[in-house]
């Protein structure tokens, strides 16, 4: 069996840049990528609220240039899925692509998290063209558009509130005849005039030529229902996130959404040597700037768990 001193899993910016540093203190990283080697961001378009791009960079190019310093430095980067763990401190236990066996002294997650789509075809079908799960990525690109954002929870709100800064008109579509969202938020949302919440409205299409045009409605579903369209430009998803921590949720403490828990603002988990950095552990920036902050983190916090086991 393999025998490592430090196990990066996943290849966003939080596991990259853990990898950077942990590669700069000599851990000798072995980082695998995942299912979507470079995380979310992959599916965005451009970057452009990360420091240090003045004209932005697209999401691909990004996460390029992020493994490529994570490489420079030694990091073993691996094509693969780690499928099994076995969290023991120090001798935490790893199964790769379900057959490699390996034992790593401390772990690093940072298996991000997925946003949740409605499940339509379309959605798939005008991916990158007028459907985002990312309205701080991508609303800049709809700049005096009209736009639809689904959801009716704080994200919801939050994303048409910002969005409703850059845009012509949002349309808020919400499937219950309530938003779940927090008072203020529904405050916010009701007192700004380019934001019209449809209460009992829901997503069964889209359509457009090269691109979303607008969406097919279906309103009061069950008794009295009817089927309406909607021009818009763009259709924000706003229906939550889902934590990709099932693997370690034997072990590791989560909250009940399933983000891992950590200590305060530090990556440390419940188990000893084992940490969680970026969208995995955080339910509320999900931003890669806050991910990669977290990852270096994590690796300082290895380097430190190491040291002082006399393990490094
Ligand atoms: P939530 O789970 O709170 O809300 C999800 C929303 O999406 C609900 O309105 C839900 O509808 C709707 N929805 C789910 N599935 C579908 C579907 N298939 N079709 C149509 N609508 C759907 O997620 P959020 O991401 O909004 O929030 C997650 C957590 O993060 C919450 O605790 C929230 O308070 C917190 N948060 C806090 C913020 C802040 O404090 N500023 C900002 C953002 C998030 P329904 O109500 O019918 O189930």
């Amino acid at each position: 069996m393999e025998k490592i001193k430090c196990l990066i899993i996943g290849s966003g910016p939080a596991g990259y840049t853990a990898a950077i540093y942990a590669a700069r203190a000599n851990l000798m990283p072995v980082l695998y990528e995942g299912v979507l080697p470079g995380g979310q961001l992959t599916t965005t378009t451009d970057i452009e609220n990360f420091p240090g791009y003045p004209t932005g960079i697209s999401g691909t190019q990004m996460m390029e240039d992020l493994r490529n310093q994570a490489l420079r430095f030694g990091t073993d980067i691996r094509f693969g899925v780690v499928t099994k763990v076995e969290l023991k401190q120090n001798h935490n236990l790893v199964v790769v692509d379900g057959e490699k066996e390996m034992e790593a002294m401390v772990i690093i997650i940072s298996t991000g998290a997925s946003a949740k789509y409605l499940g339509l075809p379309d959605e798939t079908k005008y991916a990158g063209m007028g459907v985002s799960a990312c309205a701080t990525c991508d609303g800049f690109f709809y700049r005096k558009k009209t736009v639809a954002v689904v959801g009716g929870g704080d994200t919801a709100c939050e994303d048409a509130l910002y969005l409703s800064g850059l845009c012509k008109k949002v349309h808020l579509l919400v499937r219950k005849d309530y938003l779940r969202a927090s008072k203020v938020m529904q405050d916010r949302v009701m007192r700004r005039e380019n934001i019209e919440v449809m209460f009992k409205h829901e997503v069964i299409g889209l359509y457009g030529e090269n691109g979303v045009e607008g969406a097919m409605l279906l309103k009061n579903r069950g008794a009295e229902e009817e089927e309406l369209s909607l021009p818009i430009d763009g259709l924000f998803l706003a229906i939550g996130h889902n934590p990709n921590s099932k693997l370690f949720s034997e072990y590791l403490h989560t909250d009940k959404e399933g983000y891992i828990k950590t200590e305060g603002a530090t990556p440390i988990t419940n188990v000893p040597g084992v940490f969680a950095a970026g969208d995995v552990a955080d339910p509320r920036y999900r931003q890669a700037i806050t991910a990669a902050a977290s990852g270096c983190k994590a690796a300082m916090e290895a380097e430190r768990y190491l040291v002082e086991n006399d393990a490094n």
